[in-house]
């Protein structure tokens, strides 16, 4: 069992620098040229003092117009994370669905809330079930597009959890900050009629802004308050040329994310055919850029040979009790040959 937690083993591997990094949820595409203008012209501008913690007021509008919300139920911040956290803090008992993002649960366990897992398996292409959840409930964390599946929830599943959280008074929680980067049809949880929902948006993934550290929660106006009271008295407001630089991306979205899907895709064909001409079994991907491929060995050993042989991904176990898969982003060119060293390492494992 890894004592590390997934950051530390990041950190690792940026010491080891490897060759192939695919172990990072972070896109290799470079930011659009007309945003970091944006940004320059920001700071020129004298962009440089604390805004509203709500963020600007241009922001919140363009974004309250793409969401078709009021501009009262949107606050931007600092990155997705802050507003997760913020939304873990206000909840009694949250429900967590596995394979997940590791940074829900440690964020829960720093704040001693306790949570129910739902584990899901390859047998069921991890979709949950709800059936058995425990009574004291409260908030149910959704990522779909998933990290680390890169799977996406059929409409009746959704509609399904969405009758739940209505009947029980469950808060849901629906972190979509993958959700520009689809390669099938992509539902979203706000075309529900959700009584009580906490949704998370992000540039970080869907513009490569990871290091702008711009996101933004969308709830109902009493929520944002305290959304906002929270980021207020942690780290007062989200980086104020940033915000500009969001701004623009926004007036260039549909050409950036047309420009995204369309290299993604093309790498998500190229892993997926690799994988498959190796014979190792996953779920095809469907969004965000993952892939997390089932191992007959214990996928923990094969990362760290196959980082011998300057490949890096990431142990099944980070996410959940999956010994058995691995997580690799498609966020380098070299995908065939990362597959062929993976190959190279089962075989001298099996
Ligand atoms: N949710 C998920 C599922 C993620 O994978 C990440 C980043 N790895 C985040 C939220 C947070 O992203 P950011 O704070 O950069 O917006």
């Amino acid at each position: 069992m890894l004592m590390l937690t997934v950051y530390e083993y990041f950190e690792e591997i940026r010491r080891l620098n490897p060759e192939i990094r695919l172990d990072i949820g972070q896109p290799d595409l470079p930011v659009d040229e007309r945003i970091i203008n944006a940004a320059i012209k920001a700071l020129q501008a004298g962009k440089t003092k604390y805004t509203s913690a709500y963020g600007i007021p241009e922001l919140r509008e363009v974004l309250a117009e793409k969401h078709h919300v009021s501009v009262d139920q949107i606050m931007v911040t600092v990155g997705g994370k802050l507003p997760i956290y913020a939304a873990l803090d206000l909840c009694k008992k949250a429900a967590v669905i596995h394979p997940g993002w590791p940074a829900y649960e440690e964020n829960l366990k720093a704040l001693k809330k306790p949570y129910q897992i739902i584990h899901t398996t390859f047998e069921d292409s991890f979709i949950p079930s709800f059936d058995a959840l425990d009574s004291d409930v409260d908030l149910i964390l959704t990522n779909y597009p998933n990290n680390p599946t890169g799977i996406t929830l059929p409409r009746t599943k959704m509609k399904e959890l969405v009758d739940v959280c209505n009947d029980y008074q469950i808060t849901l929680l629906a972190d979509e900050i993958y959700s520009s980067l689809t390669y099938d049809d992509f539902i979203s949880f706000q075309e529900f009629d959700c009584e009580d929902i906490i949704y998370i948006g992000s540039f970080s993934k869907s513009f490569s802004m990871t290091g702008f550290r711009i996101g933004y929660v969308i709830s109902n106006p009493e929520r944002i308050k305290v959304f906002q009271d929270f980021q207020v008295h942690t780290v007062t407001c989200p980086v104020t040329f940033a915000q500009y630089a969001a701004l623009e991306a926004l007036t260039i979205e549909e050409d950036v994310h047309s420009h995204a899907v369309a290299i993604y895709s093309e790498r998500k064909k190229t892993a997926e055919k690799a994988l498959r001409d190796i014979g190792l079994p996953f779920v095809p991907c469907q969004g965000a850029f993952y892939l997390f491929p089932h191992i007959s060995v214990a996928s923990e050993p094969f990362c760290r040979a196959l980082l011998k042989k300057e490949v890096s991904v990431i142990p099944g176990i980070f996410f959940g009790d999956y010994p058995h898969h691995f997580r690799f982003s498609l966020v380098s060119d070299r995908l065939e040959e990362a597959v062929t060293r993976m190959n190279e390492v089962l075989e001298k494992m099996r």
